[in-house]
């Protein structure tokens, strides 16, 4: 994203960001849409004859998917309601791959009937349900099994998935079994194998690694005359928040995994970026209410707040974080902190950073990812507009809530009993 000062007024891709807040309010994510097709052109480009899908939860907004689905994107969806809004922007089910550890009767359903490409199912209590309600509906699904490759991606334990003792995947020692088990279903396809090892991942070792033990496993199933189509990597690939992060890119994850699958010749890989194509094409503008100090420490107010971007909060993320118009006031170390009654509701903790005045502007940046998706309502705050630049147009993406839609889901209830 183009993010930079002219005259000491900050523009983004080109606009004024000043401007911006000024036409939109605050706080208000901006997205780029040339950052867009630039992020998910260079998957394309690296992984040509794969299938790119989307991990929808980084970013589920429709208009956005939309971009996505015209650029040949398909998904990596993890609940029926992002199944539904793939569905809406576009989306060909047979690139929409559905992992997830508790996908109930209803959205197995759902996706059967939608005729996605395949299940990446985590439990053996799954697969039995998967293939009763494909009998029940005279159906076959298709499936493959996220396993458990028990790598370390050396990332925050929270969005670390792949070591044993995390809830996701199968245990690596038990695939065969489950595999087995799988192929004596009436009603159930195998058509696949997958692993997912974490997020904001910045090395490709951990790939290889996993590639390694999976490799060990195809070899075993194909014994078996288990024969998959599918090799699913995940996503993960982490993004630049920090200057001193430099993320691969997914021409060196391709290398990576290929040092190991390069030898299947009649295998399509699946990847499921989320992060990496979304992550750096949002900023969210935002404006200080207020300074104060407790103890010894010193507080930036600002109306950007955890229900927006809760990600400091949930992850110790760092996001960097810029005033709108540069100043040459002294730095000071502060915390940067919104609206909401909780202590955990920061944007920056300790951080070095220009002491503003009240109504002076700032911006967030790499919010593209698991922000807008993760906002909330919590304290009654309206979740933020967004936007999204094309060119010099400015397209309205999400209008902002209103005090009415604070209210929409409690109010005109039908009696239950
Ligand atoms: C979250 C998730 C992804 C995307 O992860 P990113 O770090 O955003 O690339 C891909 N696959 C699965 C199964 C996920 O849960």
């Amino acid at each position: 994203m183009s993010i930079k000062y002219i005259k000491n007024e900050l523009y983004i891709e080109g606009l004024s960001a000043a401007q911006l807040a000024k036409l939109c309010g605050t706080p208000t994510y901006v997205y780029s849409k040339k950052l867009i097709l630039n992020n998910f052109n260079n998957y394309k480009k690296a992984f040509k004859n794969d299938i790119v899908c989307y991990a929808v939860k980084a970013n589920s907004n429709q208009t956005l998917l939309k971009i996505l689905s015209e650029l040949g994107a398909g998904a990596d969806i993890v609940s029926g309601g992002e199944l539904f809004k793939a569905l809406r922007a576009g989306i060909d089910p047979q690139k929409i791959v559905y992992s997830g550890v508790g996908k109930t009767a209803e959205e197995i359903t759902y996706a059967i009937e939608s005729n996605i490409l395949m299940f990446n199912i985590e439990s053996y209590e799954e697969l039995c349900e998967i293939n009763k309600i494909a009998k029940k509906i005279n159906k076959t699904a298709r499936i493959s099994f996220r396993i458990n490759p028990n790598v370390d991606p050396d990332t925050h334990k929270y969005i670390a998935t792949g070591k044993h003792g995390t809830k996701f995947g199968i245990k690596y020692e038990d695939a065969l079994d489950m595999y087995t088990a799988a192929s004596k279903m009436s009603n159930i396809e195998i058509v696949g194998i997958d692993t997912h090892i974490g997020s904001q991942i910045l090395k490709v070792e951990p790939y290889r690694l996993a590639a390694v033990k999976i490799a060990k496993l195809i070899d075993r199933l194909e014994k078996e005359n288990i024969i998959l189509k599918y090799i699913d990597i995940g996503g993960g690939l982490g993004i630049k928040y920090e200057n001193s992060q430099k993320p691969p890119k997914p021409a060196e994850l391709k290398k990576a995994v290929m040092s190991v699958f390069g030898k299947y010749k009649n295998k399509t890989l699946i990847v499921e970026p989320g992060r990496s194509i979304i992550g750096d094409t949002g900023v969210m503008i935002g404006r200080v209410l207020y300074r104060k100090k407790s103890g010894n420490k010193n507080f930036l107010i600002v109306d950007i707040a955890m229900n927006d971007l809760i990600r400091p909060t949930l992850y110790d993320a760092y996001h960097n974080i810029i005033p709108v118009k540069k100043t040459f006031k002294k730095q000071i170390i502060m915390d940067i902190v919104g609206p909401v009654c909780e202590s955990g509701d920061f944007m920056a903790k300790d951080r070095k950073f220009p002491l503003l005045e009240q109504g002076d502007l700032i911006a967030v940046e790499c919010i593209g990812a698991y922000g807008s998706s993760m906002s909330s309502q919590y304290n009654s705050r309206k979740r933020a507009r967004g936007v999204i630049i094309d060119g010099k147009k400015i397209i309205h993406i999400r209008r902002r809530d209103t005090f009415e839609d604070l209210l929409r889901l409690e109010e005109n209830l039908e009696k239950i009993s």
